[in-house]
């Protein structure tokens, strides 16, 4: 039994602090919350599907603007699911019609490629139209918070991280790459659901949507949401680099965010994910979950070998300044693979794990801020 393996799960819900910081996760868990996705659900929209993306992108501001009204009335006055109407047109389905519409111009994530995925063409990300799934599980050692946890790990991802632990999944799977080590099964979006409503079935705390990165397949979860329907929280696992579009797609489907911070310095998350402006959008999209979502956020922080004063200590900053409930998982489990185990030469400044004088000194960091960290690290 997984609580046998792991009995800090269910001490951790003793805290009172952690309670508090994830009260509606725990009112979920409890049975008496309704996850944001089922509430959208039950969000009337009235606007023709037919009309341009700016005219949907319009509509879509005014029904989040109403969801949060909608939301507080429904958790105030403790409205049971079954009691709500459903409408004809609802916000989930106009997120579904927004991101099919993103799809032909993709721009799901901040590399914006622009590519015409909807016609079957591939993106940076190696994804065209279809998702695909490697595995999808009862995951036990994620954090105490979230286990047993319903993890759906889906293939491809929009960084090139060349210490990445799950190259098989992110990068090296797929009929398009040469030496290919993996290869991940085509999904509908009903397959999706089905897979959901089997780990649901096993008693899981929740959905957890993971890669590689989900954010190449936000179509394909968007509509497994539709066909799902079962009251569980649903939890986005990402590298947090998905477009603002993106992140306002999910502000009222997440109820819980498990974003990597991984870098504060650009120049640095450039050589190793091959990305641009990695702080100001990884920040970014961590606020406005803070703000404007469900605000339910466990940070996960890997600390890089010879980088704690460079990102570890600005960020943990950052995290005290700007999203202070939110818990942060210090993670001391860097090691050397892919890439860096590949080419050590070309990486030797991370072909090593951390210290544990790092360690003590991003802990320390931690506590001199006041972060909540243990009950998660
Ligand atoms: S998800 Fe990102 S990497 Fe993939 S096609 Fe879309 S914009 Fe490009």
């Amino acid at each position: 039994m997984w609580f046998l393996q792991r009995p800090d799960a269910a001490n951790v819900w003793k805290n009172e602090t952690v309670c508090s910081r994830y009260s509606r996760y725990k009112g979920i868990l409890d049975g008496n919350k309704i996850p944001r996705y089922l509430i959208s659900m039950k969000l009337a929209v009235d606007i023709s599907f037919e009309e341009p993306l700016e005219k949907l992108w319009e509509a879509h501001e005014q029904a989040a603007k109403e969801f949060k009204e909608y939301l507080l009335k429904i958790d105030t006055e403790k409205v049971p699911l079954n009691k709500l109407p459903s409408p004809e047109k609802s916000f989930l389905d106009l997120k579904e019609k927004i991101a099919y519409k993103i799809l032909q111009e993709c721009h799901f994530c901040e590399r914006r490629c622009g590519t015409n995925r909807a016609q079957g063409k591939i993106g940076f990300c190696r994804l065209g139209k279809d998702s695909y799934i490697s595995s999808a599980f009862a995951h036990t050692g994620e954090e105490s918070v979230l286990v047993p946890s319903g993890t759906i790990f889906f293939t491809g991802c929009t960084f090139t991280c060349v210490f990445c632990q799950n190259s098989d999944i992110s990068q090296e799977w797929g009929d398009a790459i040469e030496n290919k080590v993996s290869e991940g099964v085509k999904v509908t979006s009903k397959q999706v659901a089905l897979m959901a409503e089997k780990l649901w079935k096993e008693g899981v705390r929740n959905i957890n949507l993971v890669g590689g990165d989900p954010t190449p397949n936000l179509h394909t979860i968007i509509s497994a949401l539709k066909h799902f329907g079962k009251s569980i929280t649903i939890l986005w696992n990402s590298n947090t680099y998905q477009s603002l579009e993106a992140t306002k797609l999910l502000l009222e489907l997440m109820d819980f965010w498990l974003p990597d911070f991984k870098f504060w310095e650009n120049d640095f998350a450039k050589k190793m994910s091959g990305v641009n402006n990695y702080q100001e959008i990884i920040s970014r999209n961590i606020k406005l979950a803070y703000d404007e979502g469900s605000g339910e956020i466990l940070i996960r922080h890997l600390i890089m070998p010879g980088r704690v004063e460079q990102d570890t200590f600005p960020i943990l900053e950052w995290c005290a300044k700007e999203v202070p409930n939110a818990l942060i998982n210090l993670m001391d489990q860097y090691r050397p693979e892919y890439l860096v185990r590949r080419k050590p030469s070309l990486y030797n400044s991370i072909n090593q794990r951390i210290t544990p004088a790092e360690w003590q000194k991003a802990t320390e960091k931690a506590d001199a801020l006041g972060l909540l960290w243990k009950p998660v690290s």
